[in-house]
């Protein structure tokens, strides 16, 4: 069991690289975890992730907990073993898909409590038991429960939500390392989730509290939910200036593929977001000129790539204009031809911007990429 965080090279105006060793595979930060939501990355086997390069993925606690549920996982030998994945996976806590996909939810000091978005039964998950559900999947990395609210929020809100969420941090972080003490040296890391909605100083508040309980990495939580980029970038900005250099830092569900640079140049490492599979499916393209809305009529007869400049399988042997028929039939293949592409594309993204960070040029990397996404759909 091995764990370690190593930061090579650290510009502060520009990013940071480094290399996150897990039990399951070394990562070379910053990098995207493709969303694997019920322990399955829509559309792509894992044979497909594996020669992608993906070397991590995140699942939801929410799902899995829910269906198949997470004793049965445990006795099939954790999550690694259930969905035949080898490489790191982290899990989320649950927390923001209880706020978004649930019923008649209640939130007391204890936890939260809900109805199943599947059958309409009752739940309560409180820090501990979201500890708990994720050391019986057996994830690499694993997140504390925290409060998540809408933004724009009233500031009374955005306050009790983060009392709550450091209280439930140190209450998960408690549970954590009593199950440590207990069953010997836990194969997992458990993250701290920083909170504050877009109040900066209510940001620098959850930030310190956090610190105090010593997490081996921190999240920044409650964010690009609907606010605009700038704030998005204030916020985390914030969080990143108080955040020690030592422990990997990780942007939840972002973000569009002309921000991550932005993310990455204020210090983020990790990122993850739903946008490459979920677009694929819409047939939403991301390549190297911008989007690409593949249902287009202009593409009826186009034998380009998706993208000319992709080296992925499906762009080295499908043209635009088979891939619009696909989706034109409501062919399955399109859904699997459009995602492997995106995932390529959004893992491809990330060593262009360590090679950026590497030669010192991520600024004009991140203007170039705006500049591409702003002109709109090829
Ligand atoms: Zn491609």
């Amino acid at each position: 069991m091995c764990f370690a965080f190593e930061v090579a090279k650290i510009d502060p105006a520009a990013g940071r690289l480094g290399r996150l060793t897990t039990p399951h595979g070394v990562i070379e930060t910053p990098f995207f975890l493709p969303v694997g939501t019920a322990a399955a990355v829509k559309a792509l086997t894992q044979d497909t992730l594996e020669d992608l390069g993906a070397k991590i993925i995140l699942a939801n606690t929410y799902h899995l907990y829910l269906r198949p549920g997470h004793e049965l996982i445990r006795r099939l030998g954790g999550l690694h073993r259930f969905m035949s994945w080898p490489r790191a996976i982290l899990t989320d806590s649950g927390g923001y898909q209880v706020f978004s996909l649930s019923e008649l939810r209640k939130v007391t000091d204890d936890g939260v409590r809900f109805r199943s978005h599947l059958d309409g039964s009752e739940h309560l998950l409180t820090p501990e038991k979201a500890a708990e559900i994720q050391l019986a999947l057996g994830s690499d990395i694993a997140m504390v429960l925290d409060e998540c609210i809408a933004t724009p929020a009233p500031r009374e809100l955005a306050q009790s939500a983060l009392r709550r969420t450091t209280e439930w941090a140190r209450r998960a972080r408690t549970y954590f390392l009593e199950c440590g003490r207990r069953k010997g040296k836990l194969a997992q890391w458990q993250f701290g989730i920083v909170q504050g909605a877009t109040f900066a100083d209510l940001r620098r508040e959850s930030a310190r509290q956090l610190l105090e309980l010593d997490f081996p990495g921190y999240a920044v939580g409650g964010l690009a939910i609907g606010e605009p980029h700038a704030i998005t970038c204030e916020m985390t900005g914030e969080v990143t200036a108080l955040l020690p250099q030592d422990r990997p830092r990780y942007l939840m569900g972002v973000g569009r593929p002309e921000q991550v640079a932005d993310y990455v140049a204020l210090g983020i490492d990790m990122m993850d977001c739903v946008l490459p599979t979920r677009a694929a499916r819409h047939a939403c393209l991301y390549t190297s000129e911008g989007r690409v809305l593949i249902k287009n009529a202009c593409y009826a007869q186009d034998e380009r790539a998706i993208d000319p400049q992709c080296s992925c399988a499906v762009c080295r042997r499908y043209s635009r204009a088979y891939l619009r028929h696909l989706f034109a039939a409501g062919e399955i293949t399109a859904a699997i031809l459009a995602t492997h592409h995106n995932v390529h594309f959004y893992l491809d993204l990330m060593k262009r911007i360590r090679e950026a960070i590497e030669f010192g040029n991520l600024a004009k990397f991140s203007s170039a990429m705006h500049a591409r996404y702003a002109a709109g759909p090829a």
